[in-house]
């Protein structure tokens, strides 16, 4: 059996020899959550030939049949090297509910494609008036002979405008209570009457749109699971959308803030990182991240030794996007003046464009401005609090 040294020195050496510095480049300068399309399905195929685009599907579909600590290994070697973010939408989501609950139909159809990296999914679950109240949604779906007949619209879909198949969840029934009467539908996101506008976040990035359906015929081939019953595919879903470590990346970052406020000399003939109000909070920033980390350590020993995590991927979901917060706030305080130059063309792949500044400048204020979604998404903040004062406190 291979040990966890050797296991490691594998996986450096392949980061070594196949994060290309445009990939590498790619992956410092993304300012949202999962780096652009382009840059993630390169990554994603480099990954597959390796053998690794699926690592955490069993060996029959893919997987690598890696331990919990190997699998860690991978994850926190990735972001040491500074490797692109690719979307969970496919491997993480779609992925496992077809496992689950697809027939072998779908099985064969779908899964083979994600992991080479064919398909690229979008994630149809929020709308305007349903997001944290996802139950109540409305996009309706109605049974026309071997079709569903799809009415309404979903907003907030990220890549949508990069995706070939969107999963979605549609009302089929609104006689029950909410939750019943909600099927789970798979489908190619550019059959006709579907519309996909772009909403253009506050950093200026195109990351996420709203799609608008009108009478779209979707092959009732693509119900996945039940008619009615998609809530319960929702959910499964949904324990897979979290995961991954927030306080890795976070101190890199972090160093990388201190390092340049240590470069710009002030007219006085100081630098920022001099400054006592400056250093007490860079001091106070690594002591929390170094708490956040003996979390989700907890979290991981947790799940290895099969105890009940509880509500501890709340805590450190909250937690988690706070300091993520917190540390663009440090960035932008670094940067200064530099943050000031709107730069997409910069921030693109393959640009031969440098950043005004440095690479930390060019990005620091769209993450800034990004990292404000980080308490709403996956679930928002004040949610995961609700899940905590319920299981932690009995309210
Ligand atoms: C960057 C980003 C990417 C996203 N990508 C996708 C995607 O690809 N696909 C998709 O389907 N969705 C996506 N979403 C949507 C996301 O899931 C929702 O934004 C989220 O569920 C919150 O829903 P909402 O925006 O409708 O806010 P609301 O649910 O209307 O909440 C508004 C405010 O009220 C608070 N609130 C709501 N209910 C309660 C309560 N019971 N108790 C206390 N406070 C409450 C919330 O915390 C929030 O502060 C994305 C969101 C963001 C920000």
């Amino acid at each position: 059996m291979t040990s966890l040294t050797t296991f490691t020195d594998e996986v450096r050496t392949f980061l070594s020899e196949n994060l290309t510095p445009d990939l590498r480049r790619a992956g410092e300068m993304c300012a949202g959550i999962y780096a652009d399309q382009p840059v993630a399905v390169e990554w994603h195929r480099i990954l597959n030939a390796q053998g690794w685009a699926v690592p955490a599907w069993p060996v029959e579909y893919g997987g690598t049949g890696w331990d919990l600590d190997q699998h860690a290994v991978f994850q926190r070697e990735q972001t040491l090297a500074g490797a692109p973010v690719v979307t969970p939408n496919a491997t993480r989501m779609v992925g496992p509910v077809v496992m689950a609950f697809g027939t072998q139909a779908q099985k064969d159809h779908y899964l083979p494609r994600i992991r080479t990296g064919d398909d690229w999914w979008a994630q149809g679950y929020s709308e305007p008036g349903s997001g944290s109240d996802l139950a109540s949604l409305q996009c309706r779906a109605e049974r026309d002979g071997d079709d569903y007949v799809i009415n309404g619209s979903k907003i907030w879909t990220t890549h949508a405008q990069w995706s070939n198949k969107i999963f979605c969840l549609v009302r089929t029934d609104t006689s029950g209570k909410p939750q019943q009467g909600i099927t789970f539908l798979l489908f190619d996101i550019d059959l006709p009457g579907i519309e996909i506008k772009p909403l253009i976040s506050i950093s200026g990035d195109h990351e996420f749109n709203q799609v608008f359906f009108d009478d779209v015929r979707v092959p009732v081939s693509g119900l996945l699971g039940e008619e009615n019953d998609g809530w319960t595919v929702a959910k499964y879903l949904l324990q897979h959308e979290r995961g991954g470590s927030y306080a890795v990346g976070l101190k890199i970052r972090l160093q990388k803030i201190s390092d340049f406020a240590a470069t710009e000399v002030s007219g006085n003939g100081t630098t920022l990182a001099d400054d006592p109000d400056f250093k007490r909070a860079v001091a106070a920033t690594r002591i929390e991240l170094d708490v956040l980390e003996g979390f989700e350590q907890r979290l991981f020993s947790a799940v290895r030794s099969g105890e009940p995590i509880g509500s501890l991927s709340s805590a450190i979901k909250v937690r988690g996007t706070e300091m993520r917060q917190r540390v663009t706030e440090l960035g932008i305080e670094a940067v200064g003046y530099y943050g000031l130059p709107y730069q997409p063309e910069a921030r693109t792949f393959r640009s031969n464009v440098e950043p005004l500044g440095s690479a930390l400048a060019a990005t620091s204020m769209p993450q800034y401005l990004n990292d404000r979604a980080a308490s709403i998404y996956a679930g928002s903040n004040e949610i995961q609090r609700n899940i905590m004062s319920k299981a932690v406190l009995g309210l």
